[in-house]
């Protein structure tokens, strides 16, 4: 019998999915296996509802954004049964190993689901917010930095013409990777992330001293999750000689064609992915550290929180002086 493998897309979709799937389903069956794709993620383990992965069902979707077997939040599944009946899924469908491309959500189903199935559960981090632990980057994280940052550009045009500041507001409700990077790529006068909390004073402060300097246009990078961005810049606005706009870059963020590196990124956590299911490693997740396609233990992921180099803040400060 042929062994099988089933692929799973879950929680929020980010760019270079579908370059994920494709490069688990050409290696597996490089390497004799066959493969499944769940449809509308852990919706699909409940319903029993797949497709069959070939190597040309898999064509022509590297470039796309997206995930062609579509993504759920699926509160179903952590309702009592659901992980038991995605469990008797796998099962019957002879699935001995299960790869959940998704963030650290869609990790801790996993770990849930390992608990009631002997299929072998390996996660590949893909989300725009960076935020799952064991890995430097996620699938997805660059095409979005890259997007935000050529919008931003654009903005930045008018702000500088009309010597206005923007507060720019980019996804993120729980985690300032995003904003981080996009505001040193973009020479944001200031970031503003959930995890340092900052006055409107300050910035109302730092804004007057860039204003007395002769910089009296100005971008200020937030993340969704730091606070109300419309209402920062209203007050700022009521507060201060300066003309403020927002602008909320919302989900352009999250869709396109993957960048060169996140097919990349795909393409190598993939091929992590298919080799621990050959020498029979589960509950894993695979990354990149240092520069490495590595593997750390699921749960772990699942639970930890991912540093975040607080000290970026600093090197963007003096960057935008
Ligand atoms: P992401 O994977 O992007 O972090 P979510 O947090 O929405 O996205 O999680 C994706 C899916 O994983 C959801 O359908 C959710 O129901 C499921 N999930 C999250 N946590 C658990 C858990 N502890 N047990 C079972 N399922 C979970």
């Amino acid at each position: 019998m042929v062994t099988t493998i089933g692929i799973v897309t879950s929680g929020g979709d980010a760019p270079g999915m579908n370059a994920a799937i494709r490069a688990v389903t050409r290696i597996a069956h490089a390497k004799g296996l066959q493969v499944i794709g769940f449809e509308r993620g852990w919706d699909g383990l409940l319903t029993n509802t797949y497709r069959k992965l070939t190597p040309r069902t898999v064509g022509g979707i590297i470039q796309l954004g997206g995930t062609m077997l579509h993504t759920l939040r699926c509160p179903a599944f952590e309702e009592p049964g659901g992980v038991e009946r995605a469990a008797e899924t796998l099962s019957m469908n002879n699935v001995e190993g299960l790869v959940v491309i998704g963030g650290d959500g869609s990790f801790r189903g996993a770990v849930e689901l390992s608990k009631k199935s002997d299929a072998l559960m390996v996660g590949i981090p893909a989300t725009i917010d960076n935020d799952v632990y064991g890995t430097d980057e996620t699938i997805g994280f660059d095409t979005a930095v890259n997007t935000a940052v050529g919008a931003i550009d654009k903005i930045r045009d008018t702000a500088i013409s009309h010597e206005r500041i923007f507060v720019v507001e980019v996804m993120g409700r729980k985690r300032g990777f995003l904003a981080l990077e996009v505001g040193i790529c973009v020479g944001a006068e200031v970031i503003l992330i959930p995890e340092k909390p900052v006055t409107l004073e300050e910035v109302n402060k730092l804004m007057e001293e860039n204003a007395k300097k002769g910089k009296k246009a100005g971008i200020i990078v937030a993340a969704e999750g730091f606070g109300d961005s419309s209402k920062m810049a209203r007050e700022m606005q009521r507060q201060t000689e300066s003309e403020v706009r927002l602008s909320i870059l919302g989900y352009a963020q999250r869709g396109g064609s993957p960048t060169a590196r996140s097919r990349l990124l795909a393409s190598l956590f993939a091929q992590k992915a298919v080799e621990l299911f050959c020498e029979a490693k589960g509950n894993m997740a695979v990354g990149l550290l240092n520069g490495k396609i590595i593997s750390t233990d699921l749960k772990k992921c699942s639970e930890t929180r991912k540093p975040l180099d607080l000290s970026l803040l600093d090197t963007a400060n003096m960057l935008a002086t």
